[in-house]
């Protein structure tokens, strides 16, 4: 499935199903950013891969985001920037912030910006 173009290299951006930690997750990544375990088990990128966008559905599990989904990373893609819902640690407050892609981890949060219309972003 094509979500959008890769920022950096405008390749495709496409969804397949992954595994981390022995749950299902999805992997968006650029068609030139592809990985492989080399041979001291290092998962490392291809010979071949031009590109290093990668980002996993869980990559904001820390804050209590249980998938970043295809929809956001669609968004993320058109937009450069989408807004995500995140949670407090006991899944009390949630709260909302911006999030544009990064070169080198994929996806990064814009923790000093506020976000103020999330109201009319998710109604
Ligand atoms: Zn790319």
């Amino acid at each position: 499935m094509i979500l959008g173009k890769c920022p950096y290299c405008k390749a495709n951006v496409v969804a397949i199903k992954s595994t981390a930690n022995g749950k299902k997750v999805n992997l968006y990544t650029c068609e030139n950013a592809k990985k492989e375990y080399d041979d001291s088990d290092q998962f490392v990128f291809t010979s071949d891969s031009t590109c290093t966008f990668r980002v996993y559905s869980n990559v904001f599990l820390r804050w209590n985001k249980r998938s970043f989904s295809k929809y956001e990373m669609k968004k993320l893609l058109e937009d450069e920037q989408v807004i995500i819902r995140l949670h407090g640690r006991r899944g009390t407050s949630e709260y909302f912030k911006y999030v544009i892609t990064d070169k080198e981890y994929g996806v990064s949060i814009l923790w000093d910006e506020e976000v103020e219309n999330e109201k009319e972003t998710f109604s």
